[in-house]
């Protein structure tokens, strides 16, 4: 059999282009499975909303976040990745071949990878989408070494929240944690770690309102308001981190593959199996702990790995 069965119809569909979906494509483009990759309608995933990735192995001097997806993308193109801009928008995996709708197209496909990630949630501030990458960011992991020596805010009250503002303590002067309420919801230890630590100062019953900043200069204030008063007051930082959670891309799916309760599709440990034979999940969308490129690329390549001996048991 042909890996591209007939003229819409292929052996192996990826959806999403961020390193899970583009590692799948270059293990699978490479077991000559000729994929077809669906990018959705953030072509890179979140790694086109960071500046540099400093903590991917092999680029010792760091690579741009959306010139490390250039180069993924291009690398599974060489081997016969075909890569199309176009948001799937519904799949039916009820009965194979499985079958993915796009806002352009429809397709069928024997295996199905899916690689949608996840997206950290935001306040929904203008201010922040503008300085995204400029002063403000969704991972300390990623962005806290570029703020050694500043004085930055953390948002939210979860363990994620608590991790971060204790990690970014290596690299700054002062951590300030704003929080909505005068409860953490993090879990016991995480709160005790983080109360004790003395770099971390603490914006009880505050909510961010605004950031104050531009590209050029970076972040000068967050604007919070009181929630019990009302007050507004400007507090000086020069960084933001959002720590309020993430959220999987996982509503196409709803109904059809097994999720946990926030949405992440569940997967047969050690393996990318996911609730429905032939479709396999890897990347943030499976992954709520270590959300890395690195680890999403390594599932990525487990995904494409399962897909062609299942392909092959099947045919077999
Ligand atoms: P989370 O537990 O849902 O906490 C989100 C925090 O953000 C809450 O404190 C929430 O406030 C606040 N928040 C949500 N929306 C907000 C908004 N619009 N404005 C202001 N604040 C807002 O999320 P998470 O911290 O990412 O944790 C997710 C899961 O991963 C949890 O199960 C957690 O235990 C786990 N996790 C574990 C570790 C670890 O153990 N090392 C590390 C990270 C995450 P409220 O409290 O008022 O709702």
């Amino acid at each position: 059999m042909s890996a591209q069965v007939d003229g819409n119809h292929y052996r192996i569909l990826i959806l999403g282009s961020g390193p899970a979906g583009l590692t799948a494509a270059l293990y699978a483009a490479r077991a000559n499975l000729a994929p077809l990759v669906l990018e959705g309608n953030q072509p890179g995933g979140q790694l086109t909303i960071t500046t540099e990735v400093e903590n991917y192995p092999g680029f010792k001097d760091g690579i741009m976040g959306p010139e490390l997806v250039d180069v993924m993308r291009e690398q599974a193109q060489r081997f016969g990745t075909e890569v199309k801009y176009e948001e799937a928008v519904r799949v039916d995996l009820s009965r194979r071949p499985f079958v993915v709708e796009s806002d352009e197209g429809r397709y069928a496909c024997d295996a199905l990878i899916a690689a949608t990630g996840a997206r950290a949630k935001l306040l929904g501030l203008e201010a922040e989408s503008e300085l995204m990458g400029y002063g403000v960011s969704a991972c300390a992991t990623c962005d806290g070494f570029f703020f050694k020596d500043k004085e930055v805010v953390v948002v939210g009250g979860g363990d994620s929240a608590m991790e971060e503002a204790i990690f970014l303590t290596r690299f700054c002067t002062k951590v300030t944690v704003v929080h909505r309420r005068d409860e953490l919801r993090a879990s016991k230890i995480m709160q005790e770690r983080a109360l004790k630590n003395d770099k971390i100062a603490w914006q009880w019953n505050k909510v961010v309102v605004d950031i104050l900043g531009d590209r050029a200069g970076g972040v000068r204030a967050v604007r919070l308001e009181d929630v019990r008063s009302g007050e507004v007051s400007d507090y000086p930082c020069q960084g933001v981190f959002i720590a309020i959670g993430h959220q999987p891309n996982s509503a196409i799916f709803a109904g059809q593959l097994d999720m946990d309760e926030v949405g992440y599709v569940k997967v047969r440990h050690p393996s990318t199996y996911t609730s429905v034979p032939g479709v396999f999940a890897c990347g943030d969308l499976m992954d709520p702990t270590y959300r890395q490129a690195v680890t999403a690329a390594g599932t990525g390549c487990q995904a494409a790995i399962d897909a062609e001996r299942w392909l092959e048991a099947q045919e077999g």
